[in-house]
Formats: structure tokens, C-alpha cells, sequence
């Protein structure tokens, strides 16, 4: 037999509720737009928003320019501005080059197209960890790169805010922008993963 226990709400979050609860009762915040809000990045932006770009990005190489030269820029070009006006910067991954992104001093990550960050991406382990010794803590992500690739670590800040490009992966040809889209993991614009190639439909035993 098994015993679950509640754990008791951490102390940030009981802080956090008080203080909503008071400048809602003061007027200061309707409630409303708090829902809107958390509505909006818990459900309309996400990983989906950055993998159209990583798509668009693999099939129209004029595009592609574009985002490399200008992140902030080309991705409005799509419509896809959000709350956040941060700069986006796009560094692309290729044969040679691994991209990672971090932020040293907290948790700095492009919500506005990868919504909300994962809970690693700002505990201390891999804030320090990334600069330190990125390839054991891609290892760890179960990303083996060979010496002959360099990881760059880019730390992200209030101001700027970075993308990875993944390399699009063999296989994947004939594929629509959506299709490729479905691809483009979360981990993989952080720079912790690689696409993978389609799966290949599994034949049914005869
Ligand atoms: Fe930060």
C-alpha cells in the first residue's frame, strides 16, 4: 500500500498568492487580466510558436537570412509578437557548430515563442553547469557531440533573448512546413537536443 502526502504550498508561492490577493482587493489588478494572462502562456504560446519559425526557417532559405540577420524583425514578419518585446537573437546549429542557450543569473528564456521555460532551464545545476561543462550536460540530455563540433554557450539576459536553429534532420524531405513543424521540440531551440527524423511508419506483421 502506498501513502501520498500533500506536500504544503512553498513559501514563493504563498507570497505570491497574498500579494495577488491584495492588489486585487485594492483594484490595483483585475483578476481577469491575471487569467488572460497566465491563460495566454500556458496555452497560446509554447513550443509550437518557435517550431513555425525553426520550419519556415528550414524551407524558405530567403527567410532564413532574414531571422539570422535580424531575429526580432523576422519573426514579426510572421505575426508572432507577443507580450515580450525583448531582442531575439537566432543562432543556427550546423555540422560544426552547437548552440546552447542558458541564463547564468536566473531564468531569462524567449517566452514569448516557448512559453513558459522548463523547471532545469532555471535550477542552479545547469545555470552553472552549461558554462562550465557543456558537453557533460548535453551528454546528460543524452546529446553525445564529437570534438570535431564547438558548443557556443550563449547567456541570455532581460535584453536579449536567443533561439537556437536546429539542423534539419535527414529524412525529412518532401515534408510540408507543418508537418516539419511537429518535428521541432522545445529542448531542441534550447540547444539540450537534436530534431530527430520522421519515424517511419511501423509495417504491421503479416
Ligand atoms: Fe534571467
Amino acid at each position: 500500500m502506498t501513502t501520498h502526502h500533500h506536500r504544503p504550498e512553498s513559501e514563493i508561492a504563498l507570497r505570491v498568492k497574498a500579494i495577488e490577493s491584495l492588489l486585487v482587493e485594492k483594484g490595483i489588478v483585475d483578476p481577469a487580466a491575471l487569467d488572460t494572462i497566465i491563460e495566454h502562456y500556458e496555452h497560446q504560446v509554447g513550443p509550437h510558436v518557435g517550431a513555425q519559425i525553426v520550419a519556415k526557417a528550414w524551407v524558405d532559405p530567403d527567410f532564413k537570412r532574414r531571422l539570422l540577420a535580424d531575429g526580432t524583425g523576422a519573426i514579426a514578419e510572421l505575426g508572432l509578437t507577443g507580450f515580450s518585446s525583448e531582442h531575439m537573437i537566432v543562432v543556427a546549429n550546423t555540422a560544426t557548430v552547437h548552440n546552447l542557450i542558458v541564463c547564468t543569473l536566473c531564468s531569462c528564456y524567449p517566452w514569448a515563442i516557448l512559453g513558459l521555460p522548463p523547471t532545469w532551464y532555471k535550477s542552479l545545476a545547469y545555470r552553472s553547469r552549461a558554462v562550465i561543462e557543456p558537453r557533460s550536460v548535453l551528454a546528460e540530455f543524452g546529446l553525445v557531440l564529437p570534438d570535431t563540433v564547438e558548443v557556443c554557450v550563449w547567456d541570455s539576459n532581460a535584453d536579449l533573448r536567443y533561439l537556437v536553429l536546429p539542423e534539419r534532420p535527414d529524412g525529412a524531405e518532401g515534408l510540408s512546413e507543418e508537418a516539419l513543424a511537429a518535428l521541432v521540440t522545445r529542448n531542441a531551440m534550447i540547444g539540450t537536443a537534436k530534431v530527430e527524423p520522421p519515424t517511419s511508419p511501423t509495417p504491421i506483421a503479416a
